[in-house]
């Protein structure tokens, strides 16, 4: 866990978010600025900054997190598709440096 680090403080509940899911490995929340009418990010209960910081078990609760997403579809209100997208580094602008997956849906998506 990291101090300064807004997801670190959102899995110890010390800022509050809106949990659709929650295991032992990740949790998924809303998105506080939505980017699309459903917009969520799943976020893994491991501090780890990036993607190319990523151990073994954290490869594998990625996977895992995919897998759990698509069994969820219902629930997450994406059952119409979806999109997954990771930002990794400054040109993709990532602002949280704590691995996480966004999840959007809920509409149909512009192509890019
Ligand atoms: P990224 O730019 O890929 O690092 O994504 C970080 C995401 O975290 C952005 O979409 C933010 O809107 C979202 N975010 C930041 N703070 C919070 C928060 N307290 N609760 C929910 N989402 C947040
Ligand atoms: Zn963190």
């Amino acid at each position: 866990m990291e101090e300064n680090c807004v997801f670190c403080k959102i899995i110890k509940g010390e800022i509050p978010s809106t949990t659709l899911y929650s295991d032992d490995d990740f949790m998924i929340i809303k998105d506080i600025n939505p980017q699309a009418k459903i917009h969520l990010v799943a976020i893994l209960k491991n501090h780890i900054p990036h993607i190319d910081m990523l151990t073994e078990k954290g490869a594998s609760i990625l996977g895992k997190i995919m897998s759990k997403i698509s069994h969820l579809q219902e629930k997450l209100g994406i059952s119409e598709g979806y999109r997954l997208i990771i930002n990794q580094g400054k040109n993709a602008n990532q602002t949280v440096q704590h691995i996480h997956i966004h999840i959007l849906g809920g509409e149909k998506l512009k192509d890019f």
